[in-house]
């Protein structure tokens, strides 16, 4: 079954939108659509955005919720921009390794497997067979792809017509290359490997009110290896892992969001094309 570009043939919702002044948003988020609404939307287009975040320390300064927040924050906006339905964001991921520090609540791999390899089934089932997971947290990737790889092992065993026809996608948006380089030249090194200043950037622009947790942090420990997390706050007691935070700021989230929106449009459009 091909999976044709919405934007080949315009906005795959623009046929149950009420008026060309819709909220953009509104008209791609899964959660404010009738059934039929979905439905309709099926013959035209059978792809879907899940985003995918994790609910975990980010250093003293930065928000429980960062990867959650910025992982749905990226999939509306790549939603409004491709016209592709965007499913509620799995706030929940596997920060096993945080656990250390209050407020953290992860799921082991195994259940994370288990919800993630549910979510596509449900979705396989109704005919949506490009899933797209935009992802806020390096945590969650090995297990995302243990997920997909059983997935596609069930959609075969329980003869979903089309489980030949399913793909995912695992898009991490922190590591689009435009956002790497971005990255690179606002904070050099002190971009770190954890409440990095880009992924707080967002959340400041996303919430303003979390602009006022900001304030200078003394030299952060350097990024290592980790051992679950008693090693993890032994070694970076404040929870940072090699970053600066305070160098964040809302003017650069709005730069994260669009060149992350961008690279991850281009590949969703490809992944949306690619022959079955
Ligand atoms: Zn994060």
């Amino acid at each position: 079954m091909s999976s044709p570009s919405p934007q080949a043939e315009g906005s795959a919702l623009s046929a149950t939108a009420p008026t060309p002044a819709e909220d953009a948003t509104a008209a791609i988020r899964l959660q404010l659509r009738s059934w039929p609404e979905v439905e309709r939307y099926l013959e035209r287009c059978r792809g879907v955005i899940v985003p995918l975040g994790s609910t975990e320390q980010h250093g003293p300064t930065g928000a429980i919720g960062t990867d959650a927040l910025t992982a749905e924050a990226v999939a509306l906006e790549v939603g409004r921009r491709s016209g592709v339905l965007v499913t509620p964001v799995q706030a929940f991921g596997m920060a096993e390794h945080h656990l250390g520090f209050p407020g953290t609540i992860s799921l082991q791999p195994a259940t994370l497997l288990a919800v993630l390899h549910d979510l596509v089934l449900s979705l396989a089932r109704h005919g949506f067979d490009r899933i797209y997971v935009i992802n806020g947290h390096g945590g969650n990737i090995a297990t995302t792809r243990a997920a997909f790889a059983q997935a596609h092992a069930s959609a075969t065993s329980r003869g979903l017509t089309n489980a030949a026809a399913l793909r995912c996608k695992l898009a991490n948006w922190f590591m689009a290359p435009e956002a790497m380089a971005l990255a690179r030249e606002l904070y050099g090194e002190k971009e770190g490997h954890h409440a990095t200043p880009s992924e707080i950037a967002i959340t400041l622009q996303l919430e303003p009110s979390l602009q006022s947790k900001q304030r200078p942090l003394p030299e952060p420990a350097p990024a290592g290896p980790i051992h679950g997390p008693e090693d993890f706050r032994r070694r970076h007691p404040d929870g940072r892992m090699g970053s600066d935070p305070y160098l964040a700021c809302a003017e650069h989230g709005a730069r994260f969001l669009d060149v992350a929106a961008t690279a991850l449009c281009r590949d969703l459009e490809q992944f949306l094309q690619e022959p079955a």
